[in-house]
């Protein structure tokens, strides 16, 4: 079967200038699915040039009509809902009927862009008499969009949504392994109204393709998910041109059950905030505290669930959990179950092949830590892998919960409005769920404390990012100007 190629995509048109592509290896059968076309930097200089190009008509473009564009753009990925569910599948091994409801929101966040567009306030002042200030929010110009490979549609649209809405036009750089859906994404783009240039991709590596982005002088403000370490590359990068970057970064989330909390919904939440999207979130609840009164019968249940759990052909609709991303990243995790073995901790369950010959399968793992400060809780794993670990008081969970470097989100499960709220307060975290696990409001800031980043991501977030702010002052005549060069 003739394999699809993955192209640059420069002013609406698909580019490959590259030498030999490179192969894009899917997850479920570890062989390659398409070949990619590398980027490098003459190619990434083309697509910032088409894109500030573009930006000179963009910038005027009316709310109105980029409203329009932004719906219509949104209908056409609903109209392709399959197609892009499929192709995400294929390349990141996220079960398919995930990767339809990544699709689906994704189609959500164009309309939620182009509703708040419409919407943002700008600002007028009159505090001195005889004088007006207006505090216009400008475009920047040309933004740099840089993807991770754990859900490439719906978070590369969160970037180029934002950046559109508010009259900037990118250049994006998916990650290198799921290229897929967002070359069909830019396939959508081309056939709709968004004029050419507008939005631009490249692809290939981080340090060649990446790296060419971050240092290009042509683009205005970065904005980055992914790694930690990455993301301080990115950020020293962008410190040498004096430009704004805003970074997504990684998360070892707590995920705290109280004796109090109604167990259920407590055993379900905790089992879908660790094990969603294959484990592989930056927000997943990958720290289990537990309020030892109740961790015989919760890790019971718990155990039997994850056991449960149907791991296997993530295009099967049945299937819950798929491969992982990669042999390395397989090889990765399991390093740190044997790491976890040395350090004393207990393996509850997981590190099977979950009876699978080919790709990169793994059973979801939990282990029984004795302390938070084992590697295996302090870093980011990004896999079906939590710890679990055992607490007598609320001070004691807060202080577990806060003893990282990270401080993307926490989940609080508990019957107690007390105790969420005091959880609430205490918990250095950008989000943090109260018995519930993973719901998002786009008008909610998204972004994390501490290694999890810098930023915000969501309606005004990415206002912030996405514009700059102009102050115009008015005089009306009659304020007072001193006179220069009038003898007194
Ligand atoms: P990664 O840092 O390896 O890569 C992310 C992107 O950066 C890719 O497109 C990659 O090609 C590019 N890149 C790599 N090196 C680069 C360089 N030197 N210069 C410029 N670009 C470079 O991360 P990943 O493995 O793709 O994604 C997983 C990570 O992303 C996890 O740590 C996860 O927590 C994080 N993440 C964070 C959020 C969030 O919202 N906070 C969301 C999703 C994923």
């Amino acid at each position: 079967m003739q394999l699809p190629h993955v192209t640059s995509f420069i002013g609406g048109l698909s580019i490959a200038r590259g030498d030999d592509p490179m192969p894009v290896i899917g997850p479920a059968a570890g062989e390659p699915v398409a070949m990619l076309h590398q980027a490098d930097a003459g190619e990434v200089g083309l697509a910032v040039a088409s894109a500030r190009d573009a930006w000179q008509n963009w910038r005027n473009v009316s709310v109105a009509a980029r409203q329009t564009m932004l719906r219509r753009l949104a209908d056409m990925i609903e109209a392709n809902l399959d197609i892009l569910a499929e192709l995400e599948t294929r390349t990141m091994g996220l079960p398919i009927r995930q990767t339809r409801m990544m699709a689906d929101r994704a189609a959500g966040i164009y309309r939620f862009f182009a509703e708040f567009a419409g919407q943002h306030p700008e600002e007028m002042y009159r505090q001195e008499r005889g004088y007006t200030t207006l505090v216009a929010r400008e475009p920047v110009g040309v933004v740099g969009l840089i993807s991770p490979w754990n859900a490439p549609l719906l978070l590369s649209s969160m970037k180029i949504a934002g950046a559109l809405a508010f009259g900037n036009t990118c250049v994006l750089k998916p990650s290198e392994q799921t290229p897929l859906s967002l070359q069909r994404l830019m396939e959508l783009i081309t056939a709709s109204d968004i004029p050419p240039g507008v939005v631009n991709m490249v692809n290939g590596t981080g340090p060649v393709t990446g790296k060419a982005l971050i240092e290009h002088a042509g683009i205005d403000v970065i904005s980055f998910t992914g790694g930690t370490a990455t993301g301080r590359t990115v950020m020293a990068a962008a410190a040498q041109r004096l430009r704004p970057v805003a970074t997504e970064l990684g998360g070892k989330s707590a995920n705290i059950v109280f004796a109090d909390a109604d167990f259920e919904r407590a055993l379900d939440g905790t089992l879908f905030a660790a094990f969603a999207n294959n484990g592989e979130a930056c927000l997943a609840g990958s720290r289990i505290l537990i309020q030892r009164s109740i961790a015989d019968r919760f890790l019971a249940a718990f155990i039997d669930r994850t056991k449960a759990i149907r791991v296997g052909d993530p295009m099967n609709p049945a299937t819950e959990m798929g491969p992982v991303i990669s042999a390395a990243h397989k090889a990765r995790i399991l390093a740190y179950l044997d790491q976890a073995q040395h350090s004393g901790c207990k393996v509850l369950t997981g590190g099977g092949d979950a009876g699978q010959a080919k790709g990169f399968y793994l059973d979801p793992i939990a282990v029984l830590a004795p302390s938070n400060r084992l590697p295996v809780c302090q870093d980011e794993i990004f896999g079906p892998f939590v710890t679990v670990t055992l607490f007598d008081t609320e001070d004691e969970a807060f202080a577990i919960a806060n003893d990282s470097p990270f401080g993307l989100a926490s989940y609080l499960w508990t019957g107690n409005l007390g105790t969420a709220m005091r959880g609430m307060r205490a918990i250095r975290a950008g989000t943090t769920w109260v018995n519930t696990p993973l719901l998002r409001d786009l008008r909610a800031g998204f972004g994390g404390f501490g290694d999890s980043g810098v930023g915000r991501e969501s309606g005004r977030g990415s206002l912030q990012m996405f514009t700059q702010e102009k102050a115009t002052i008015i005089g009306d005549g009659t304020g007072f100007i001193p006179r220069m060069g009038v003898s007194a």
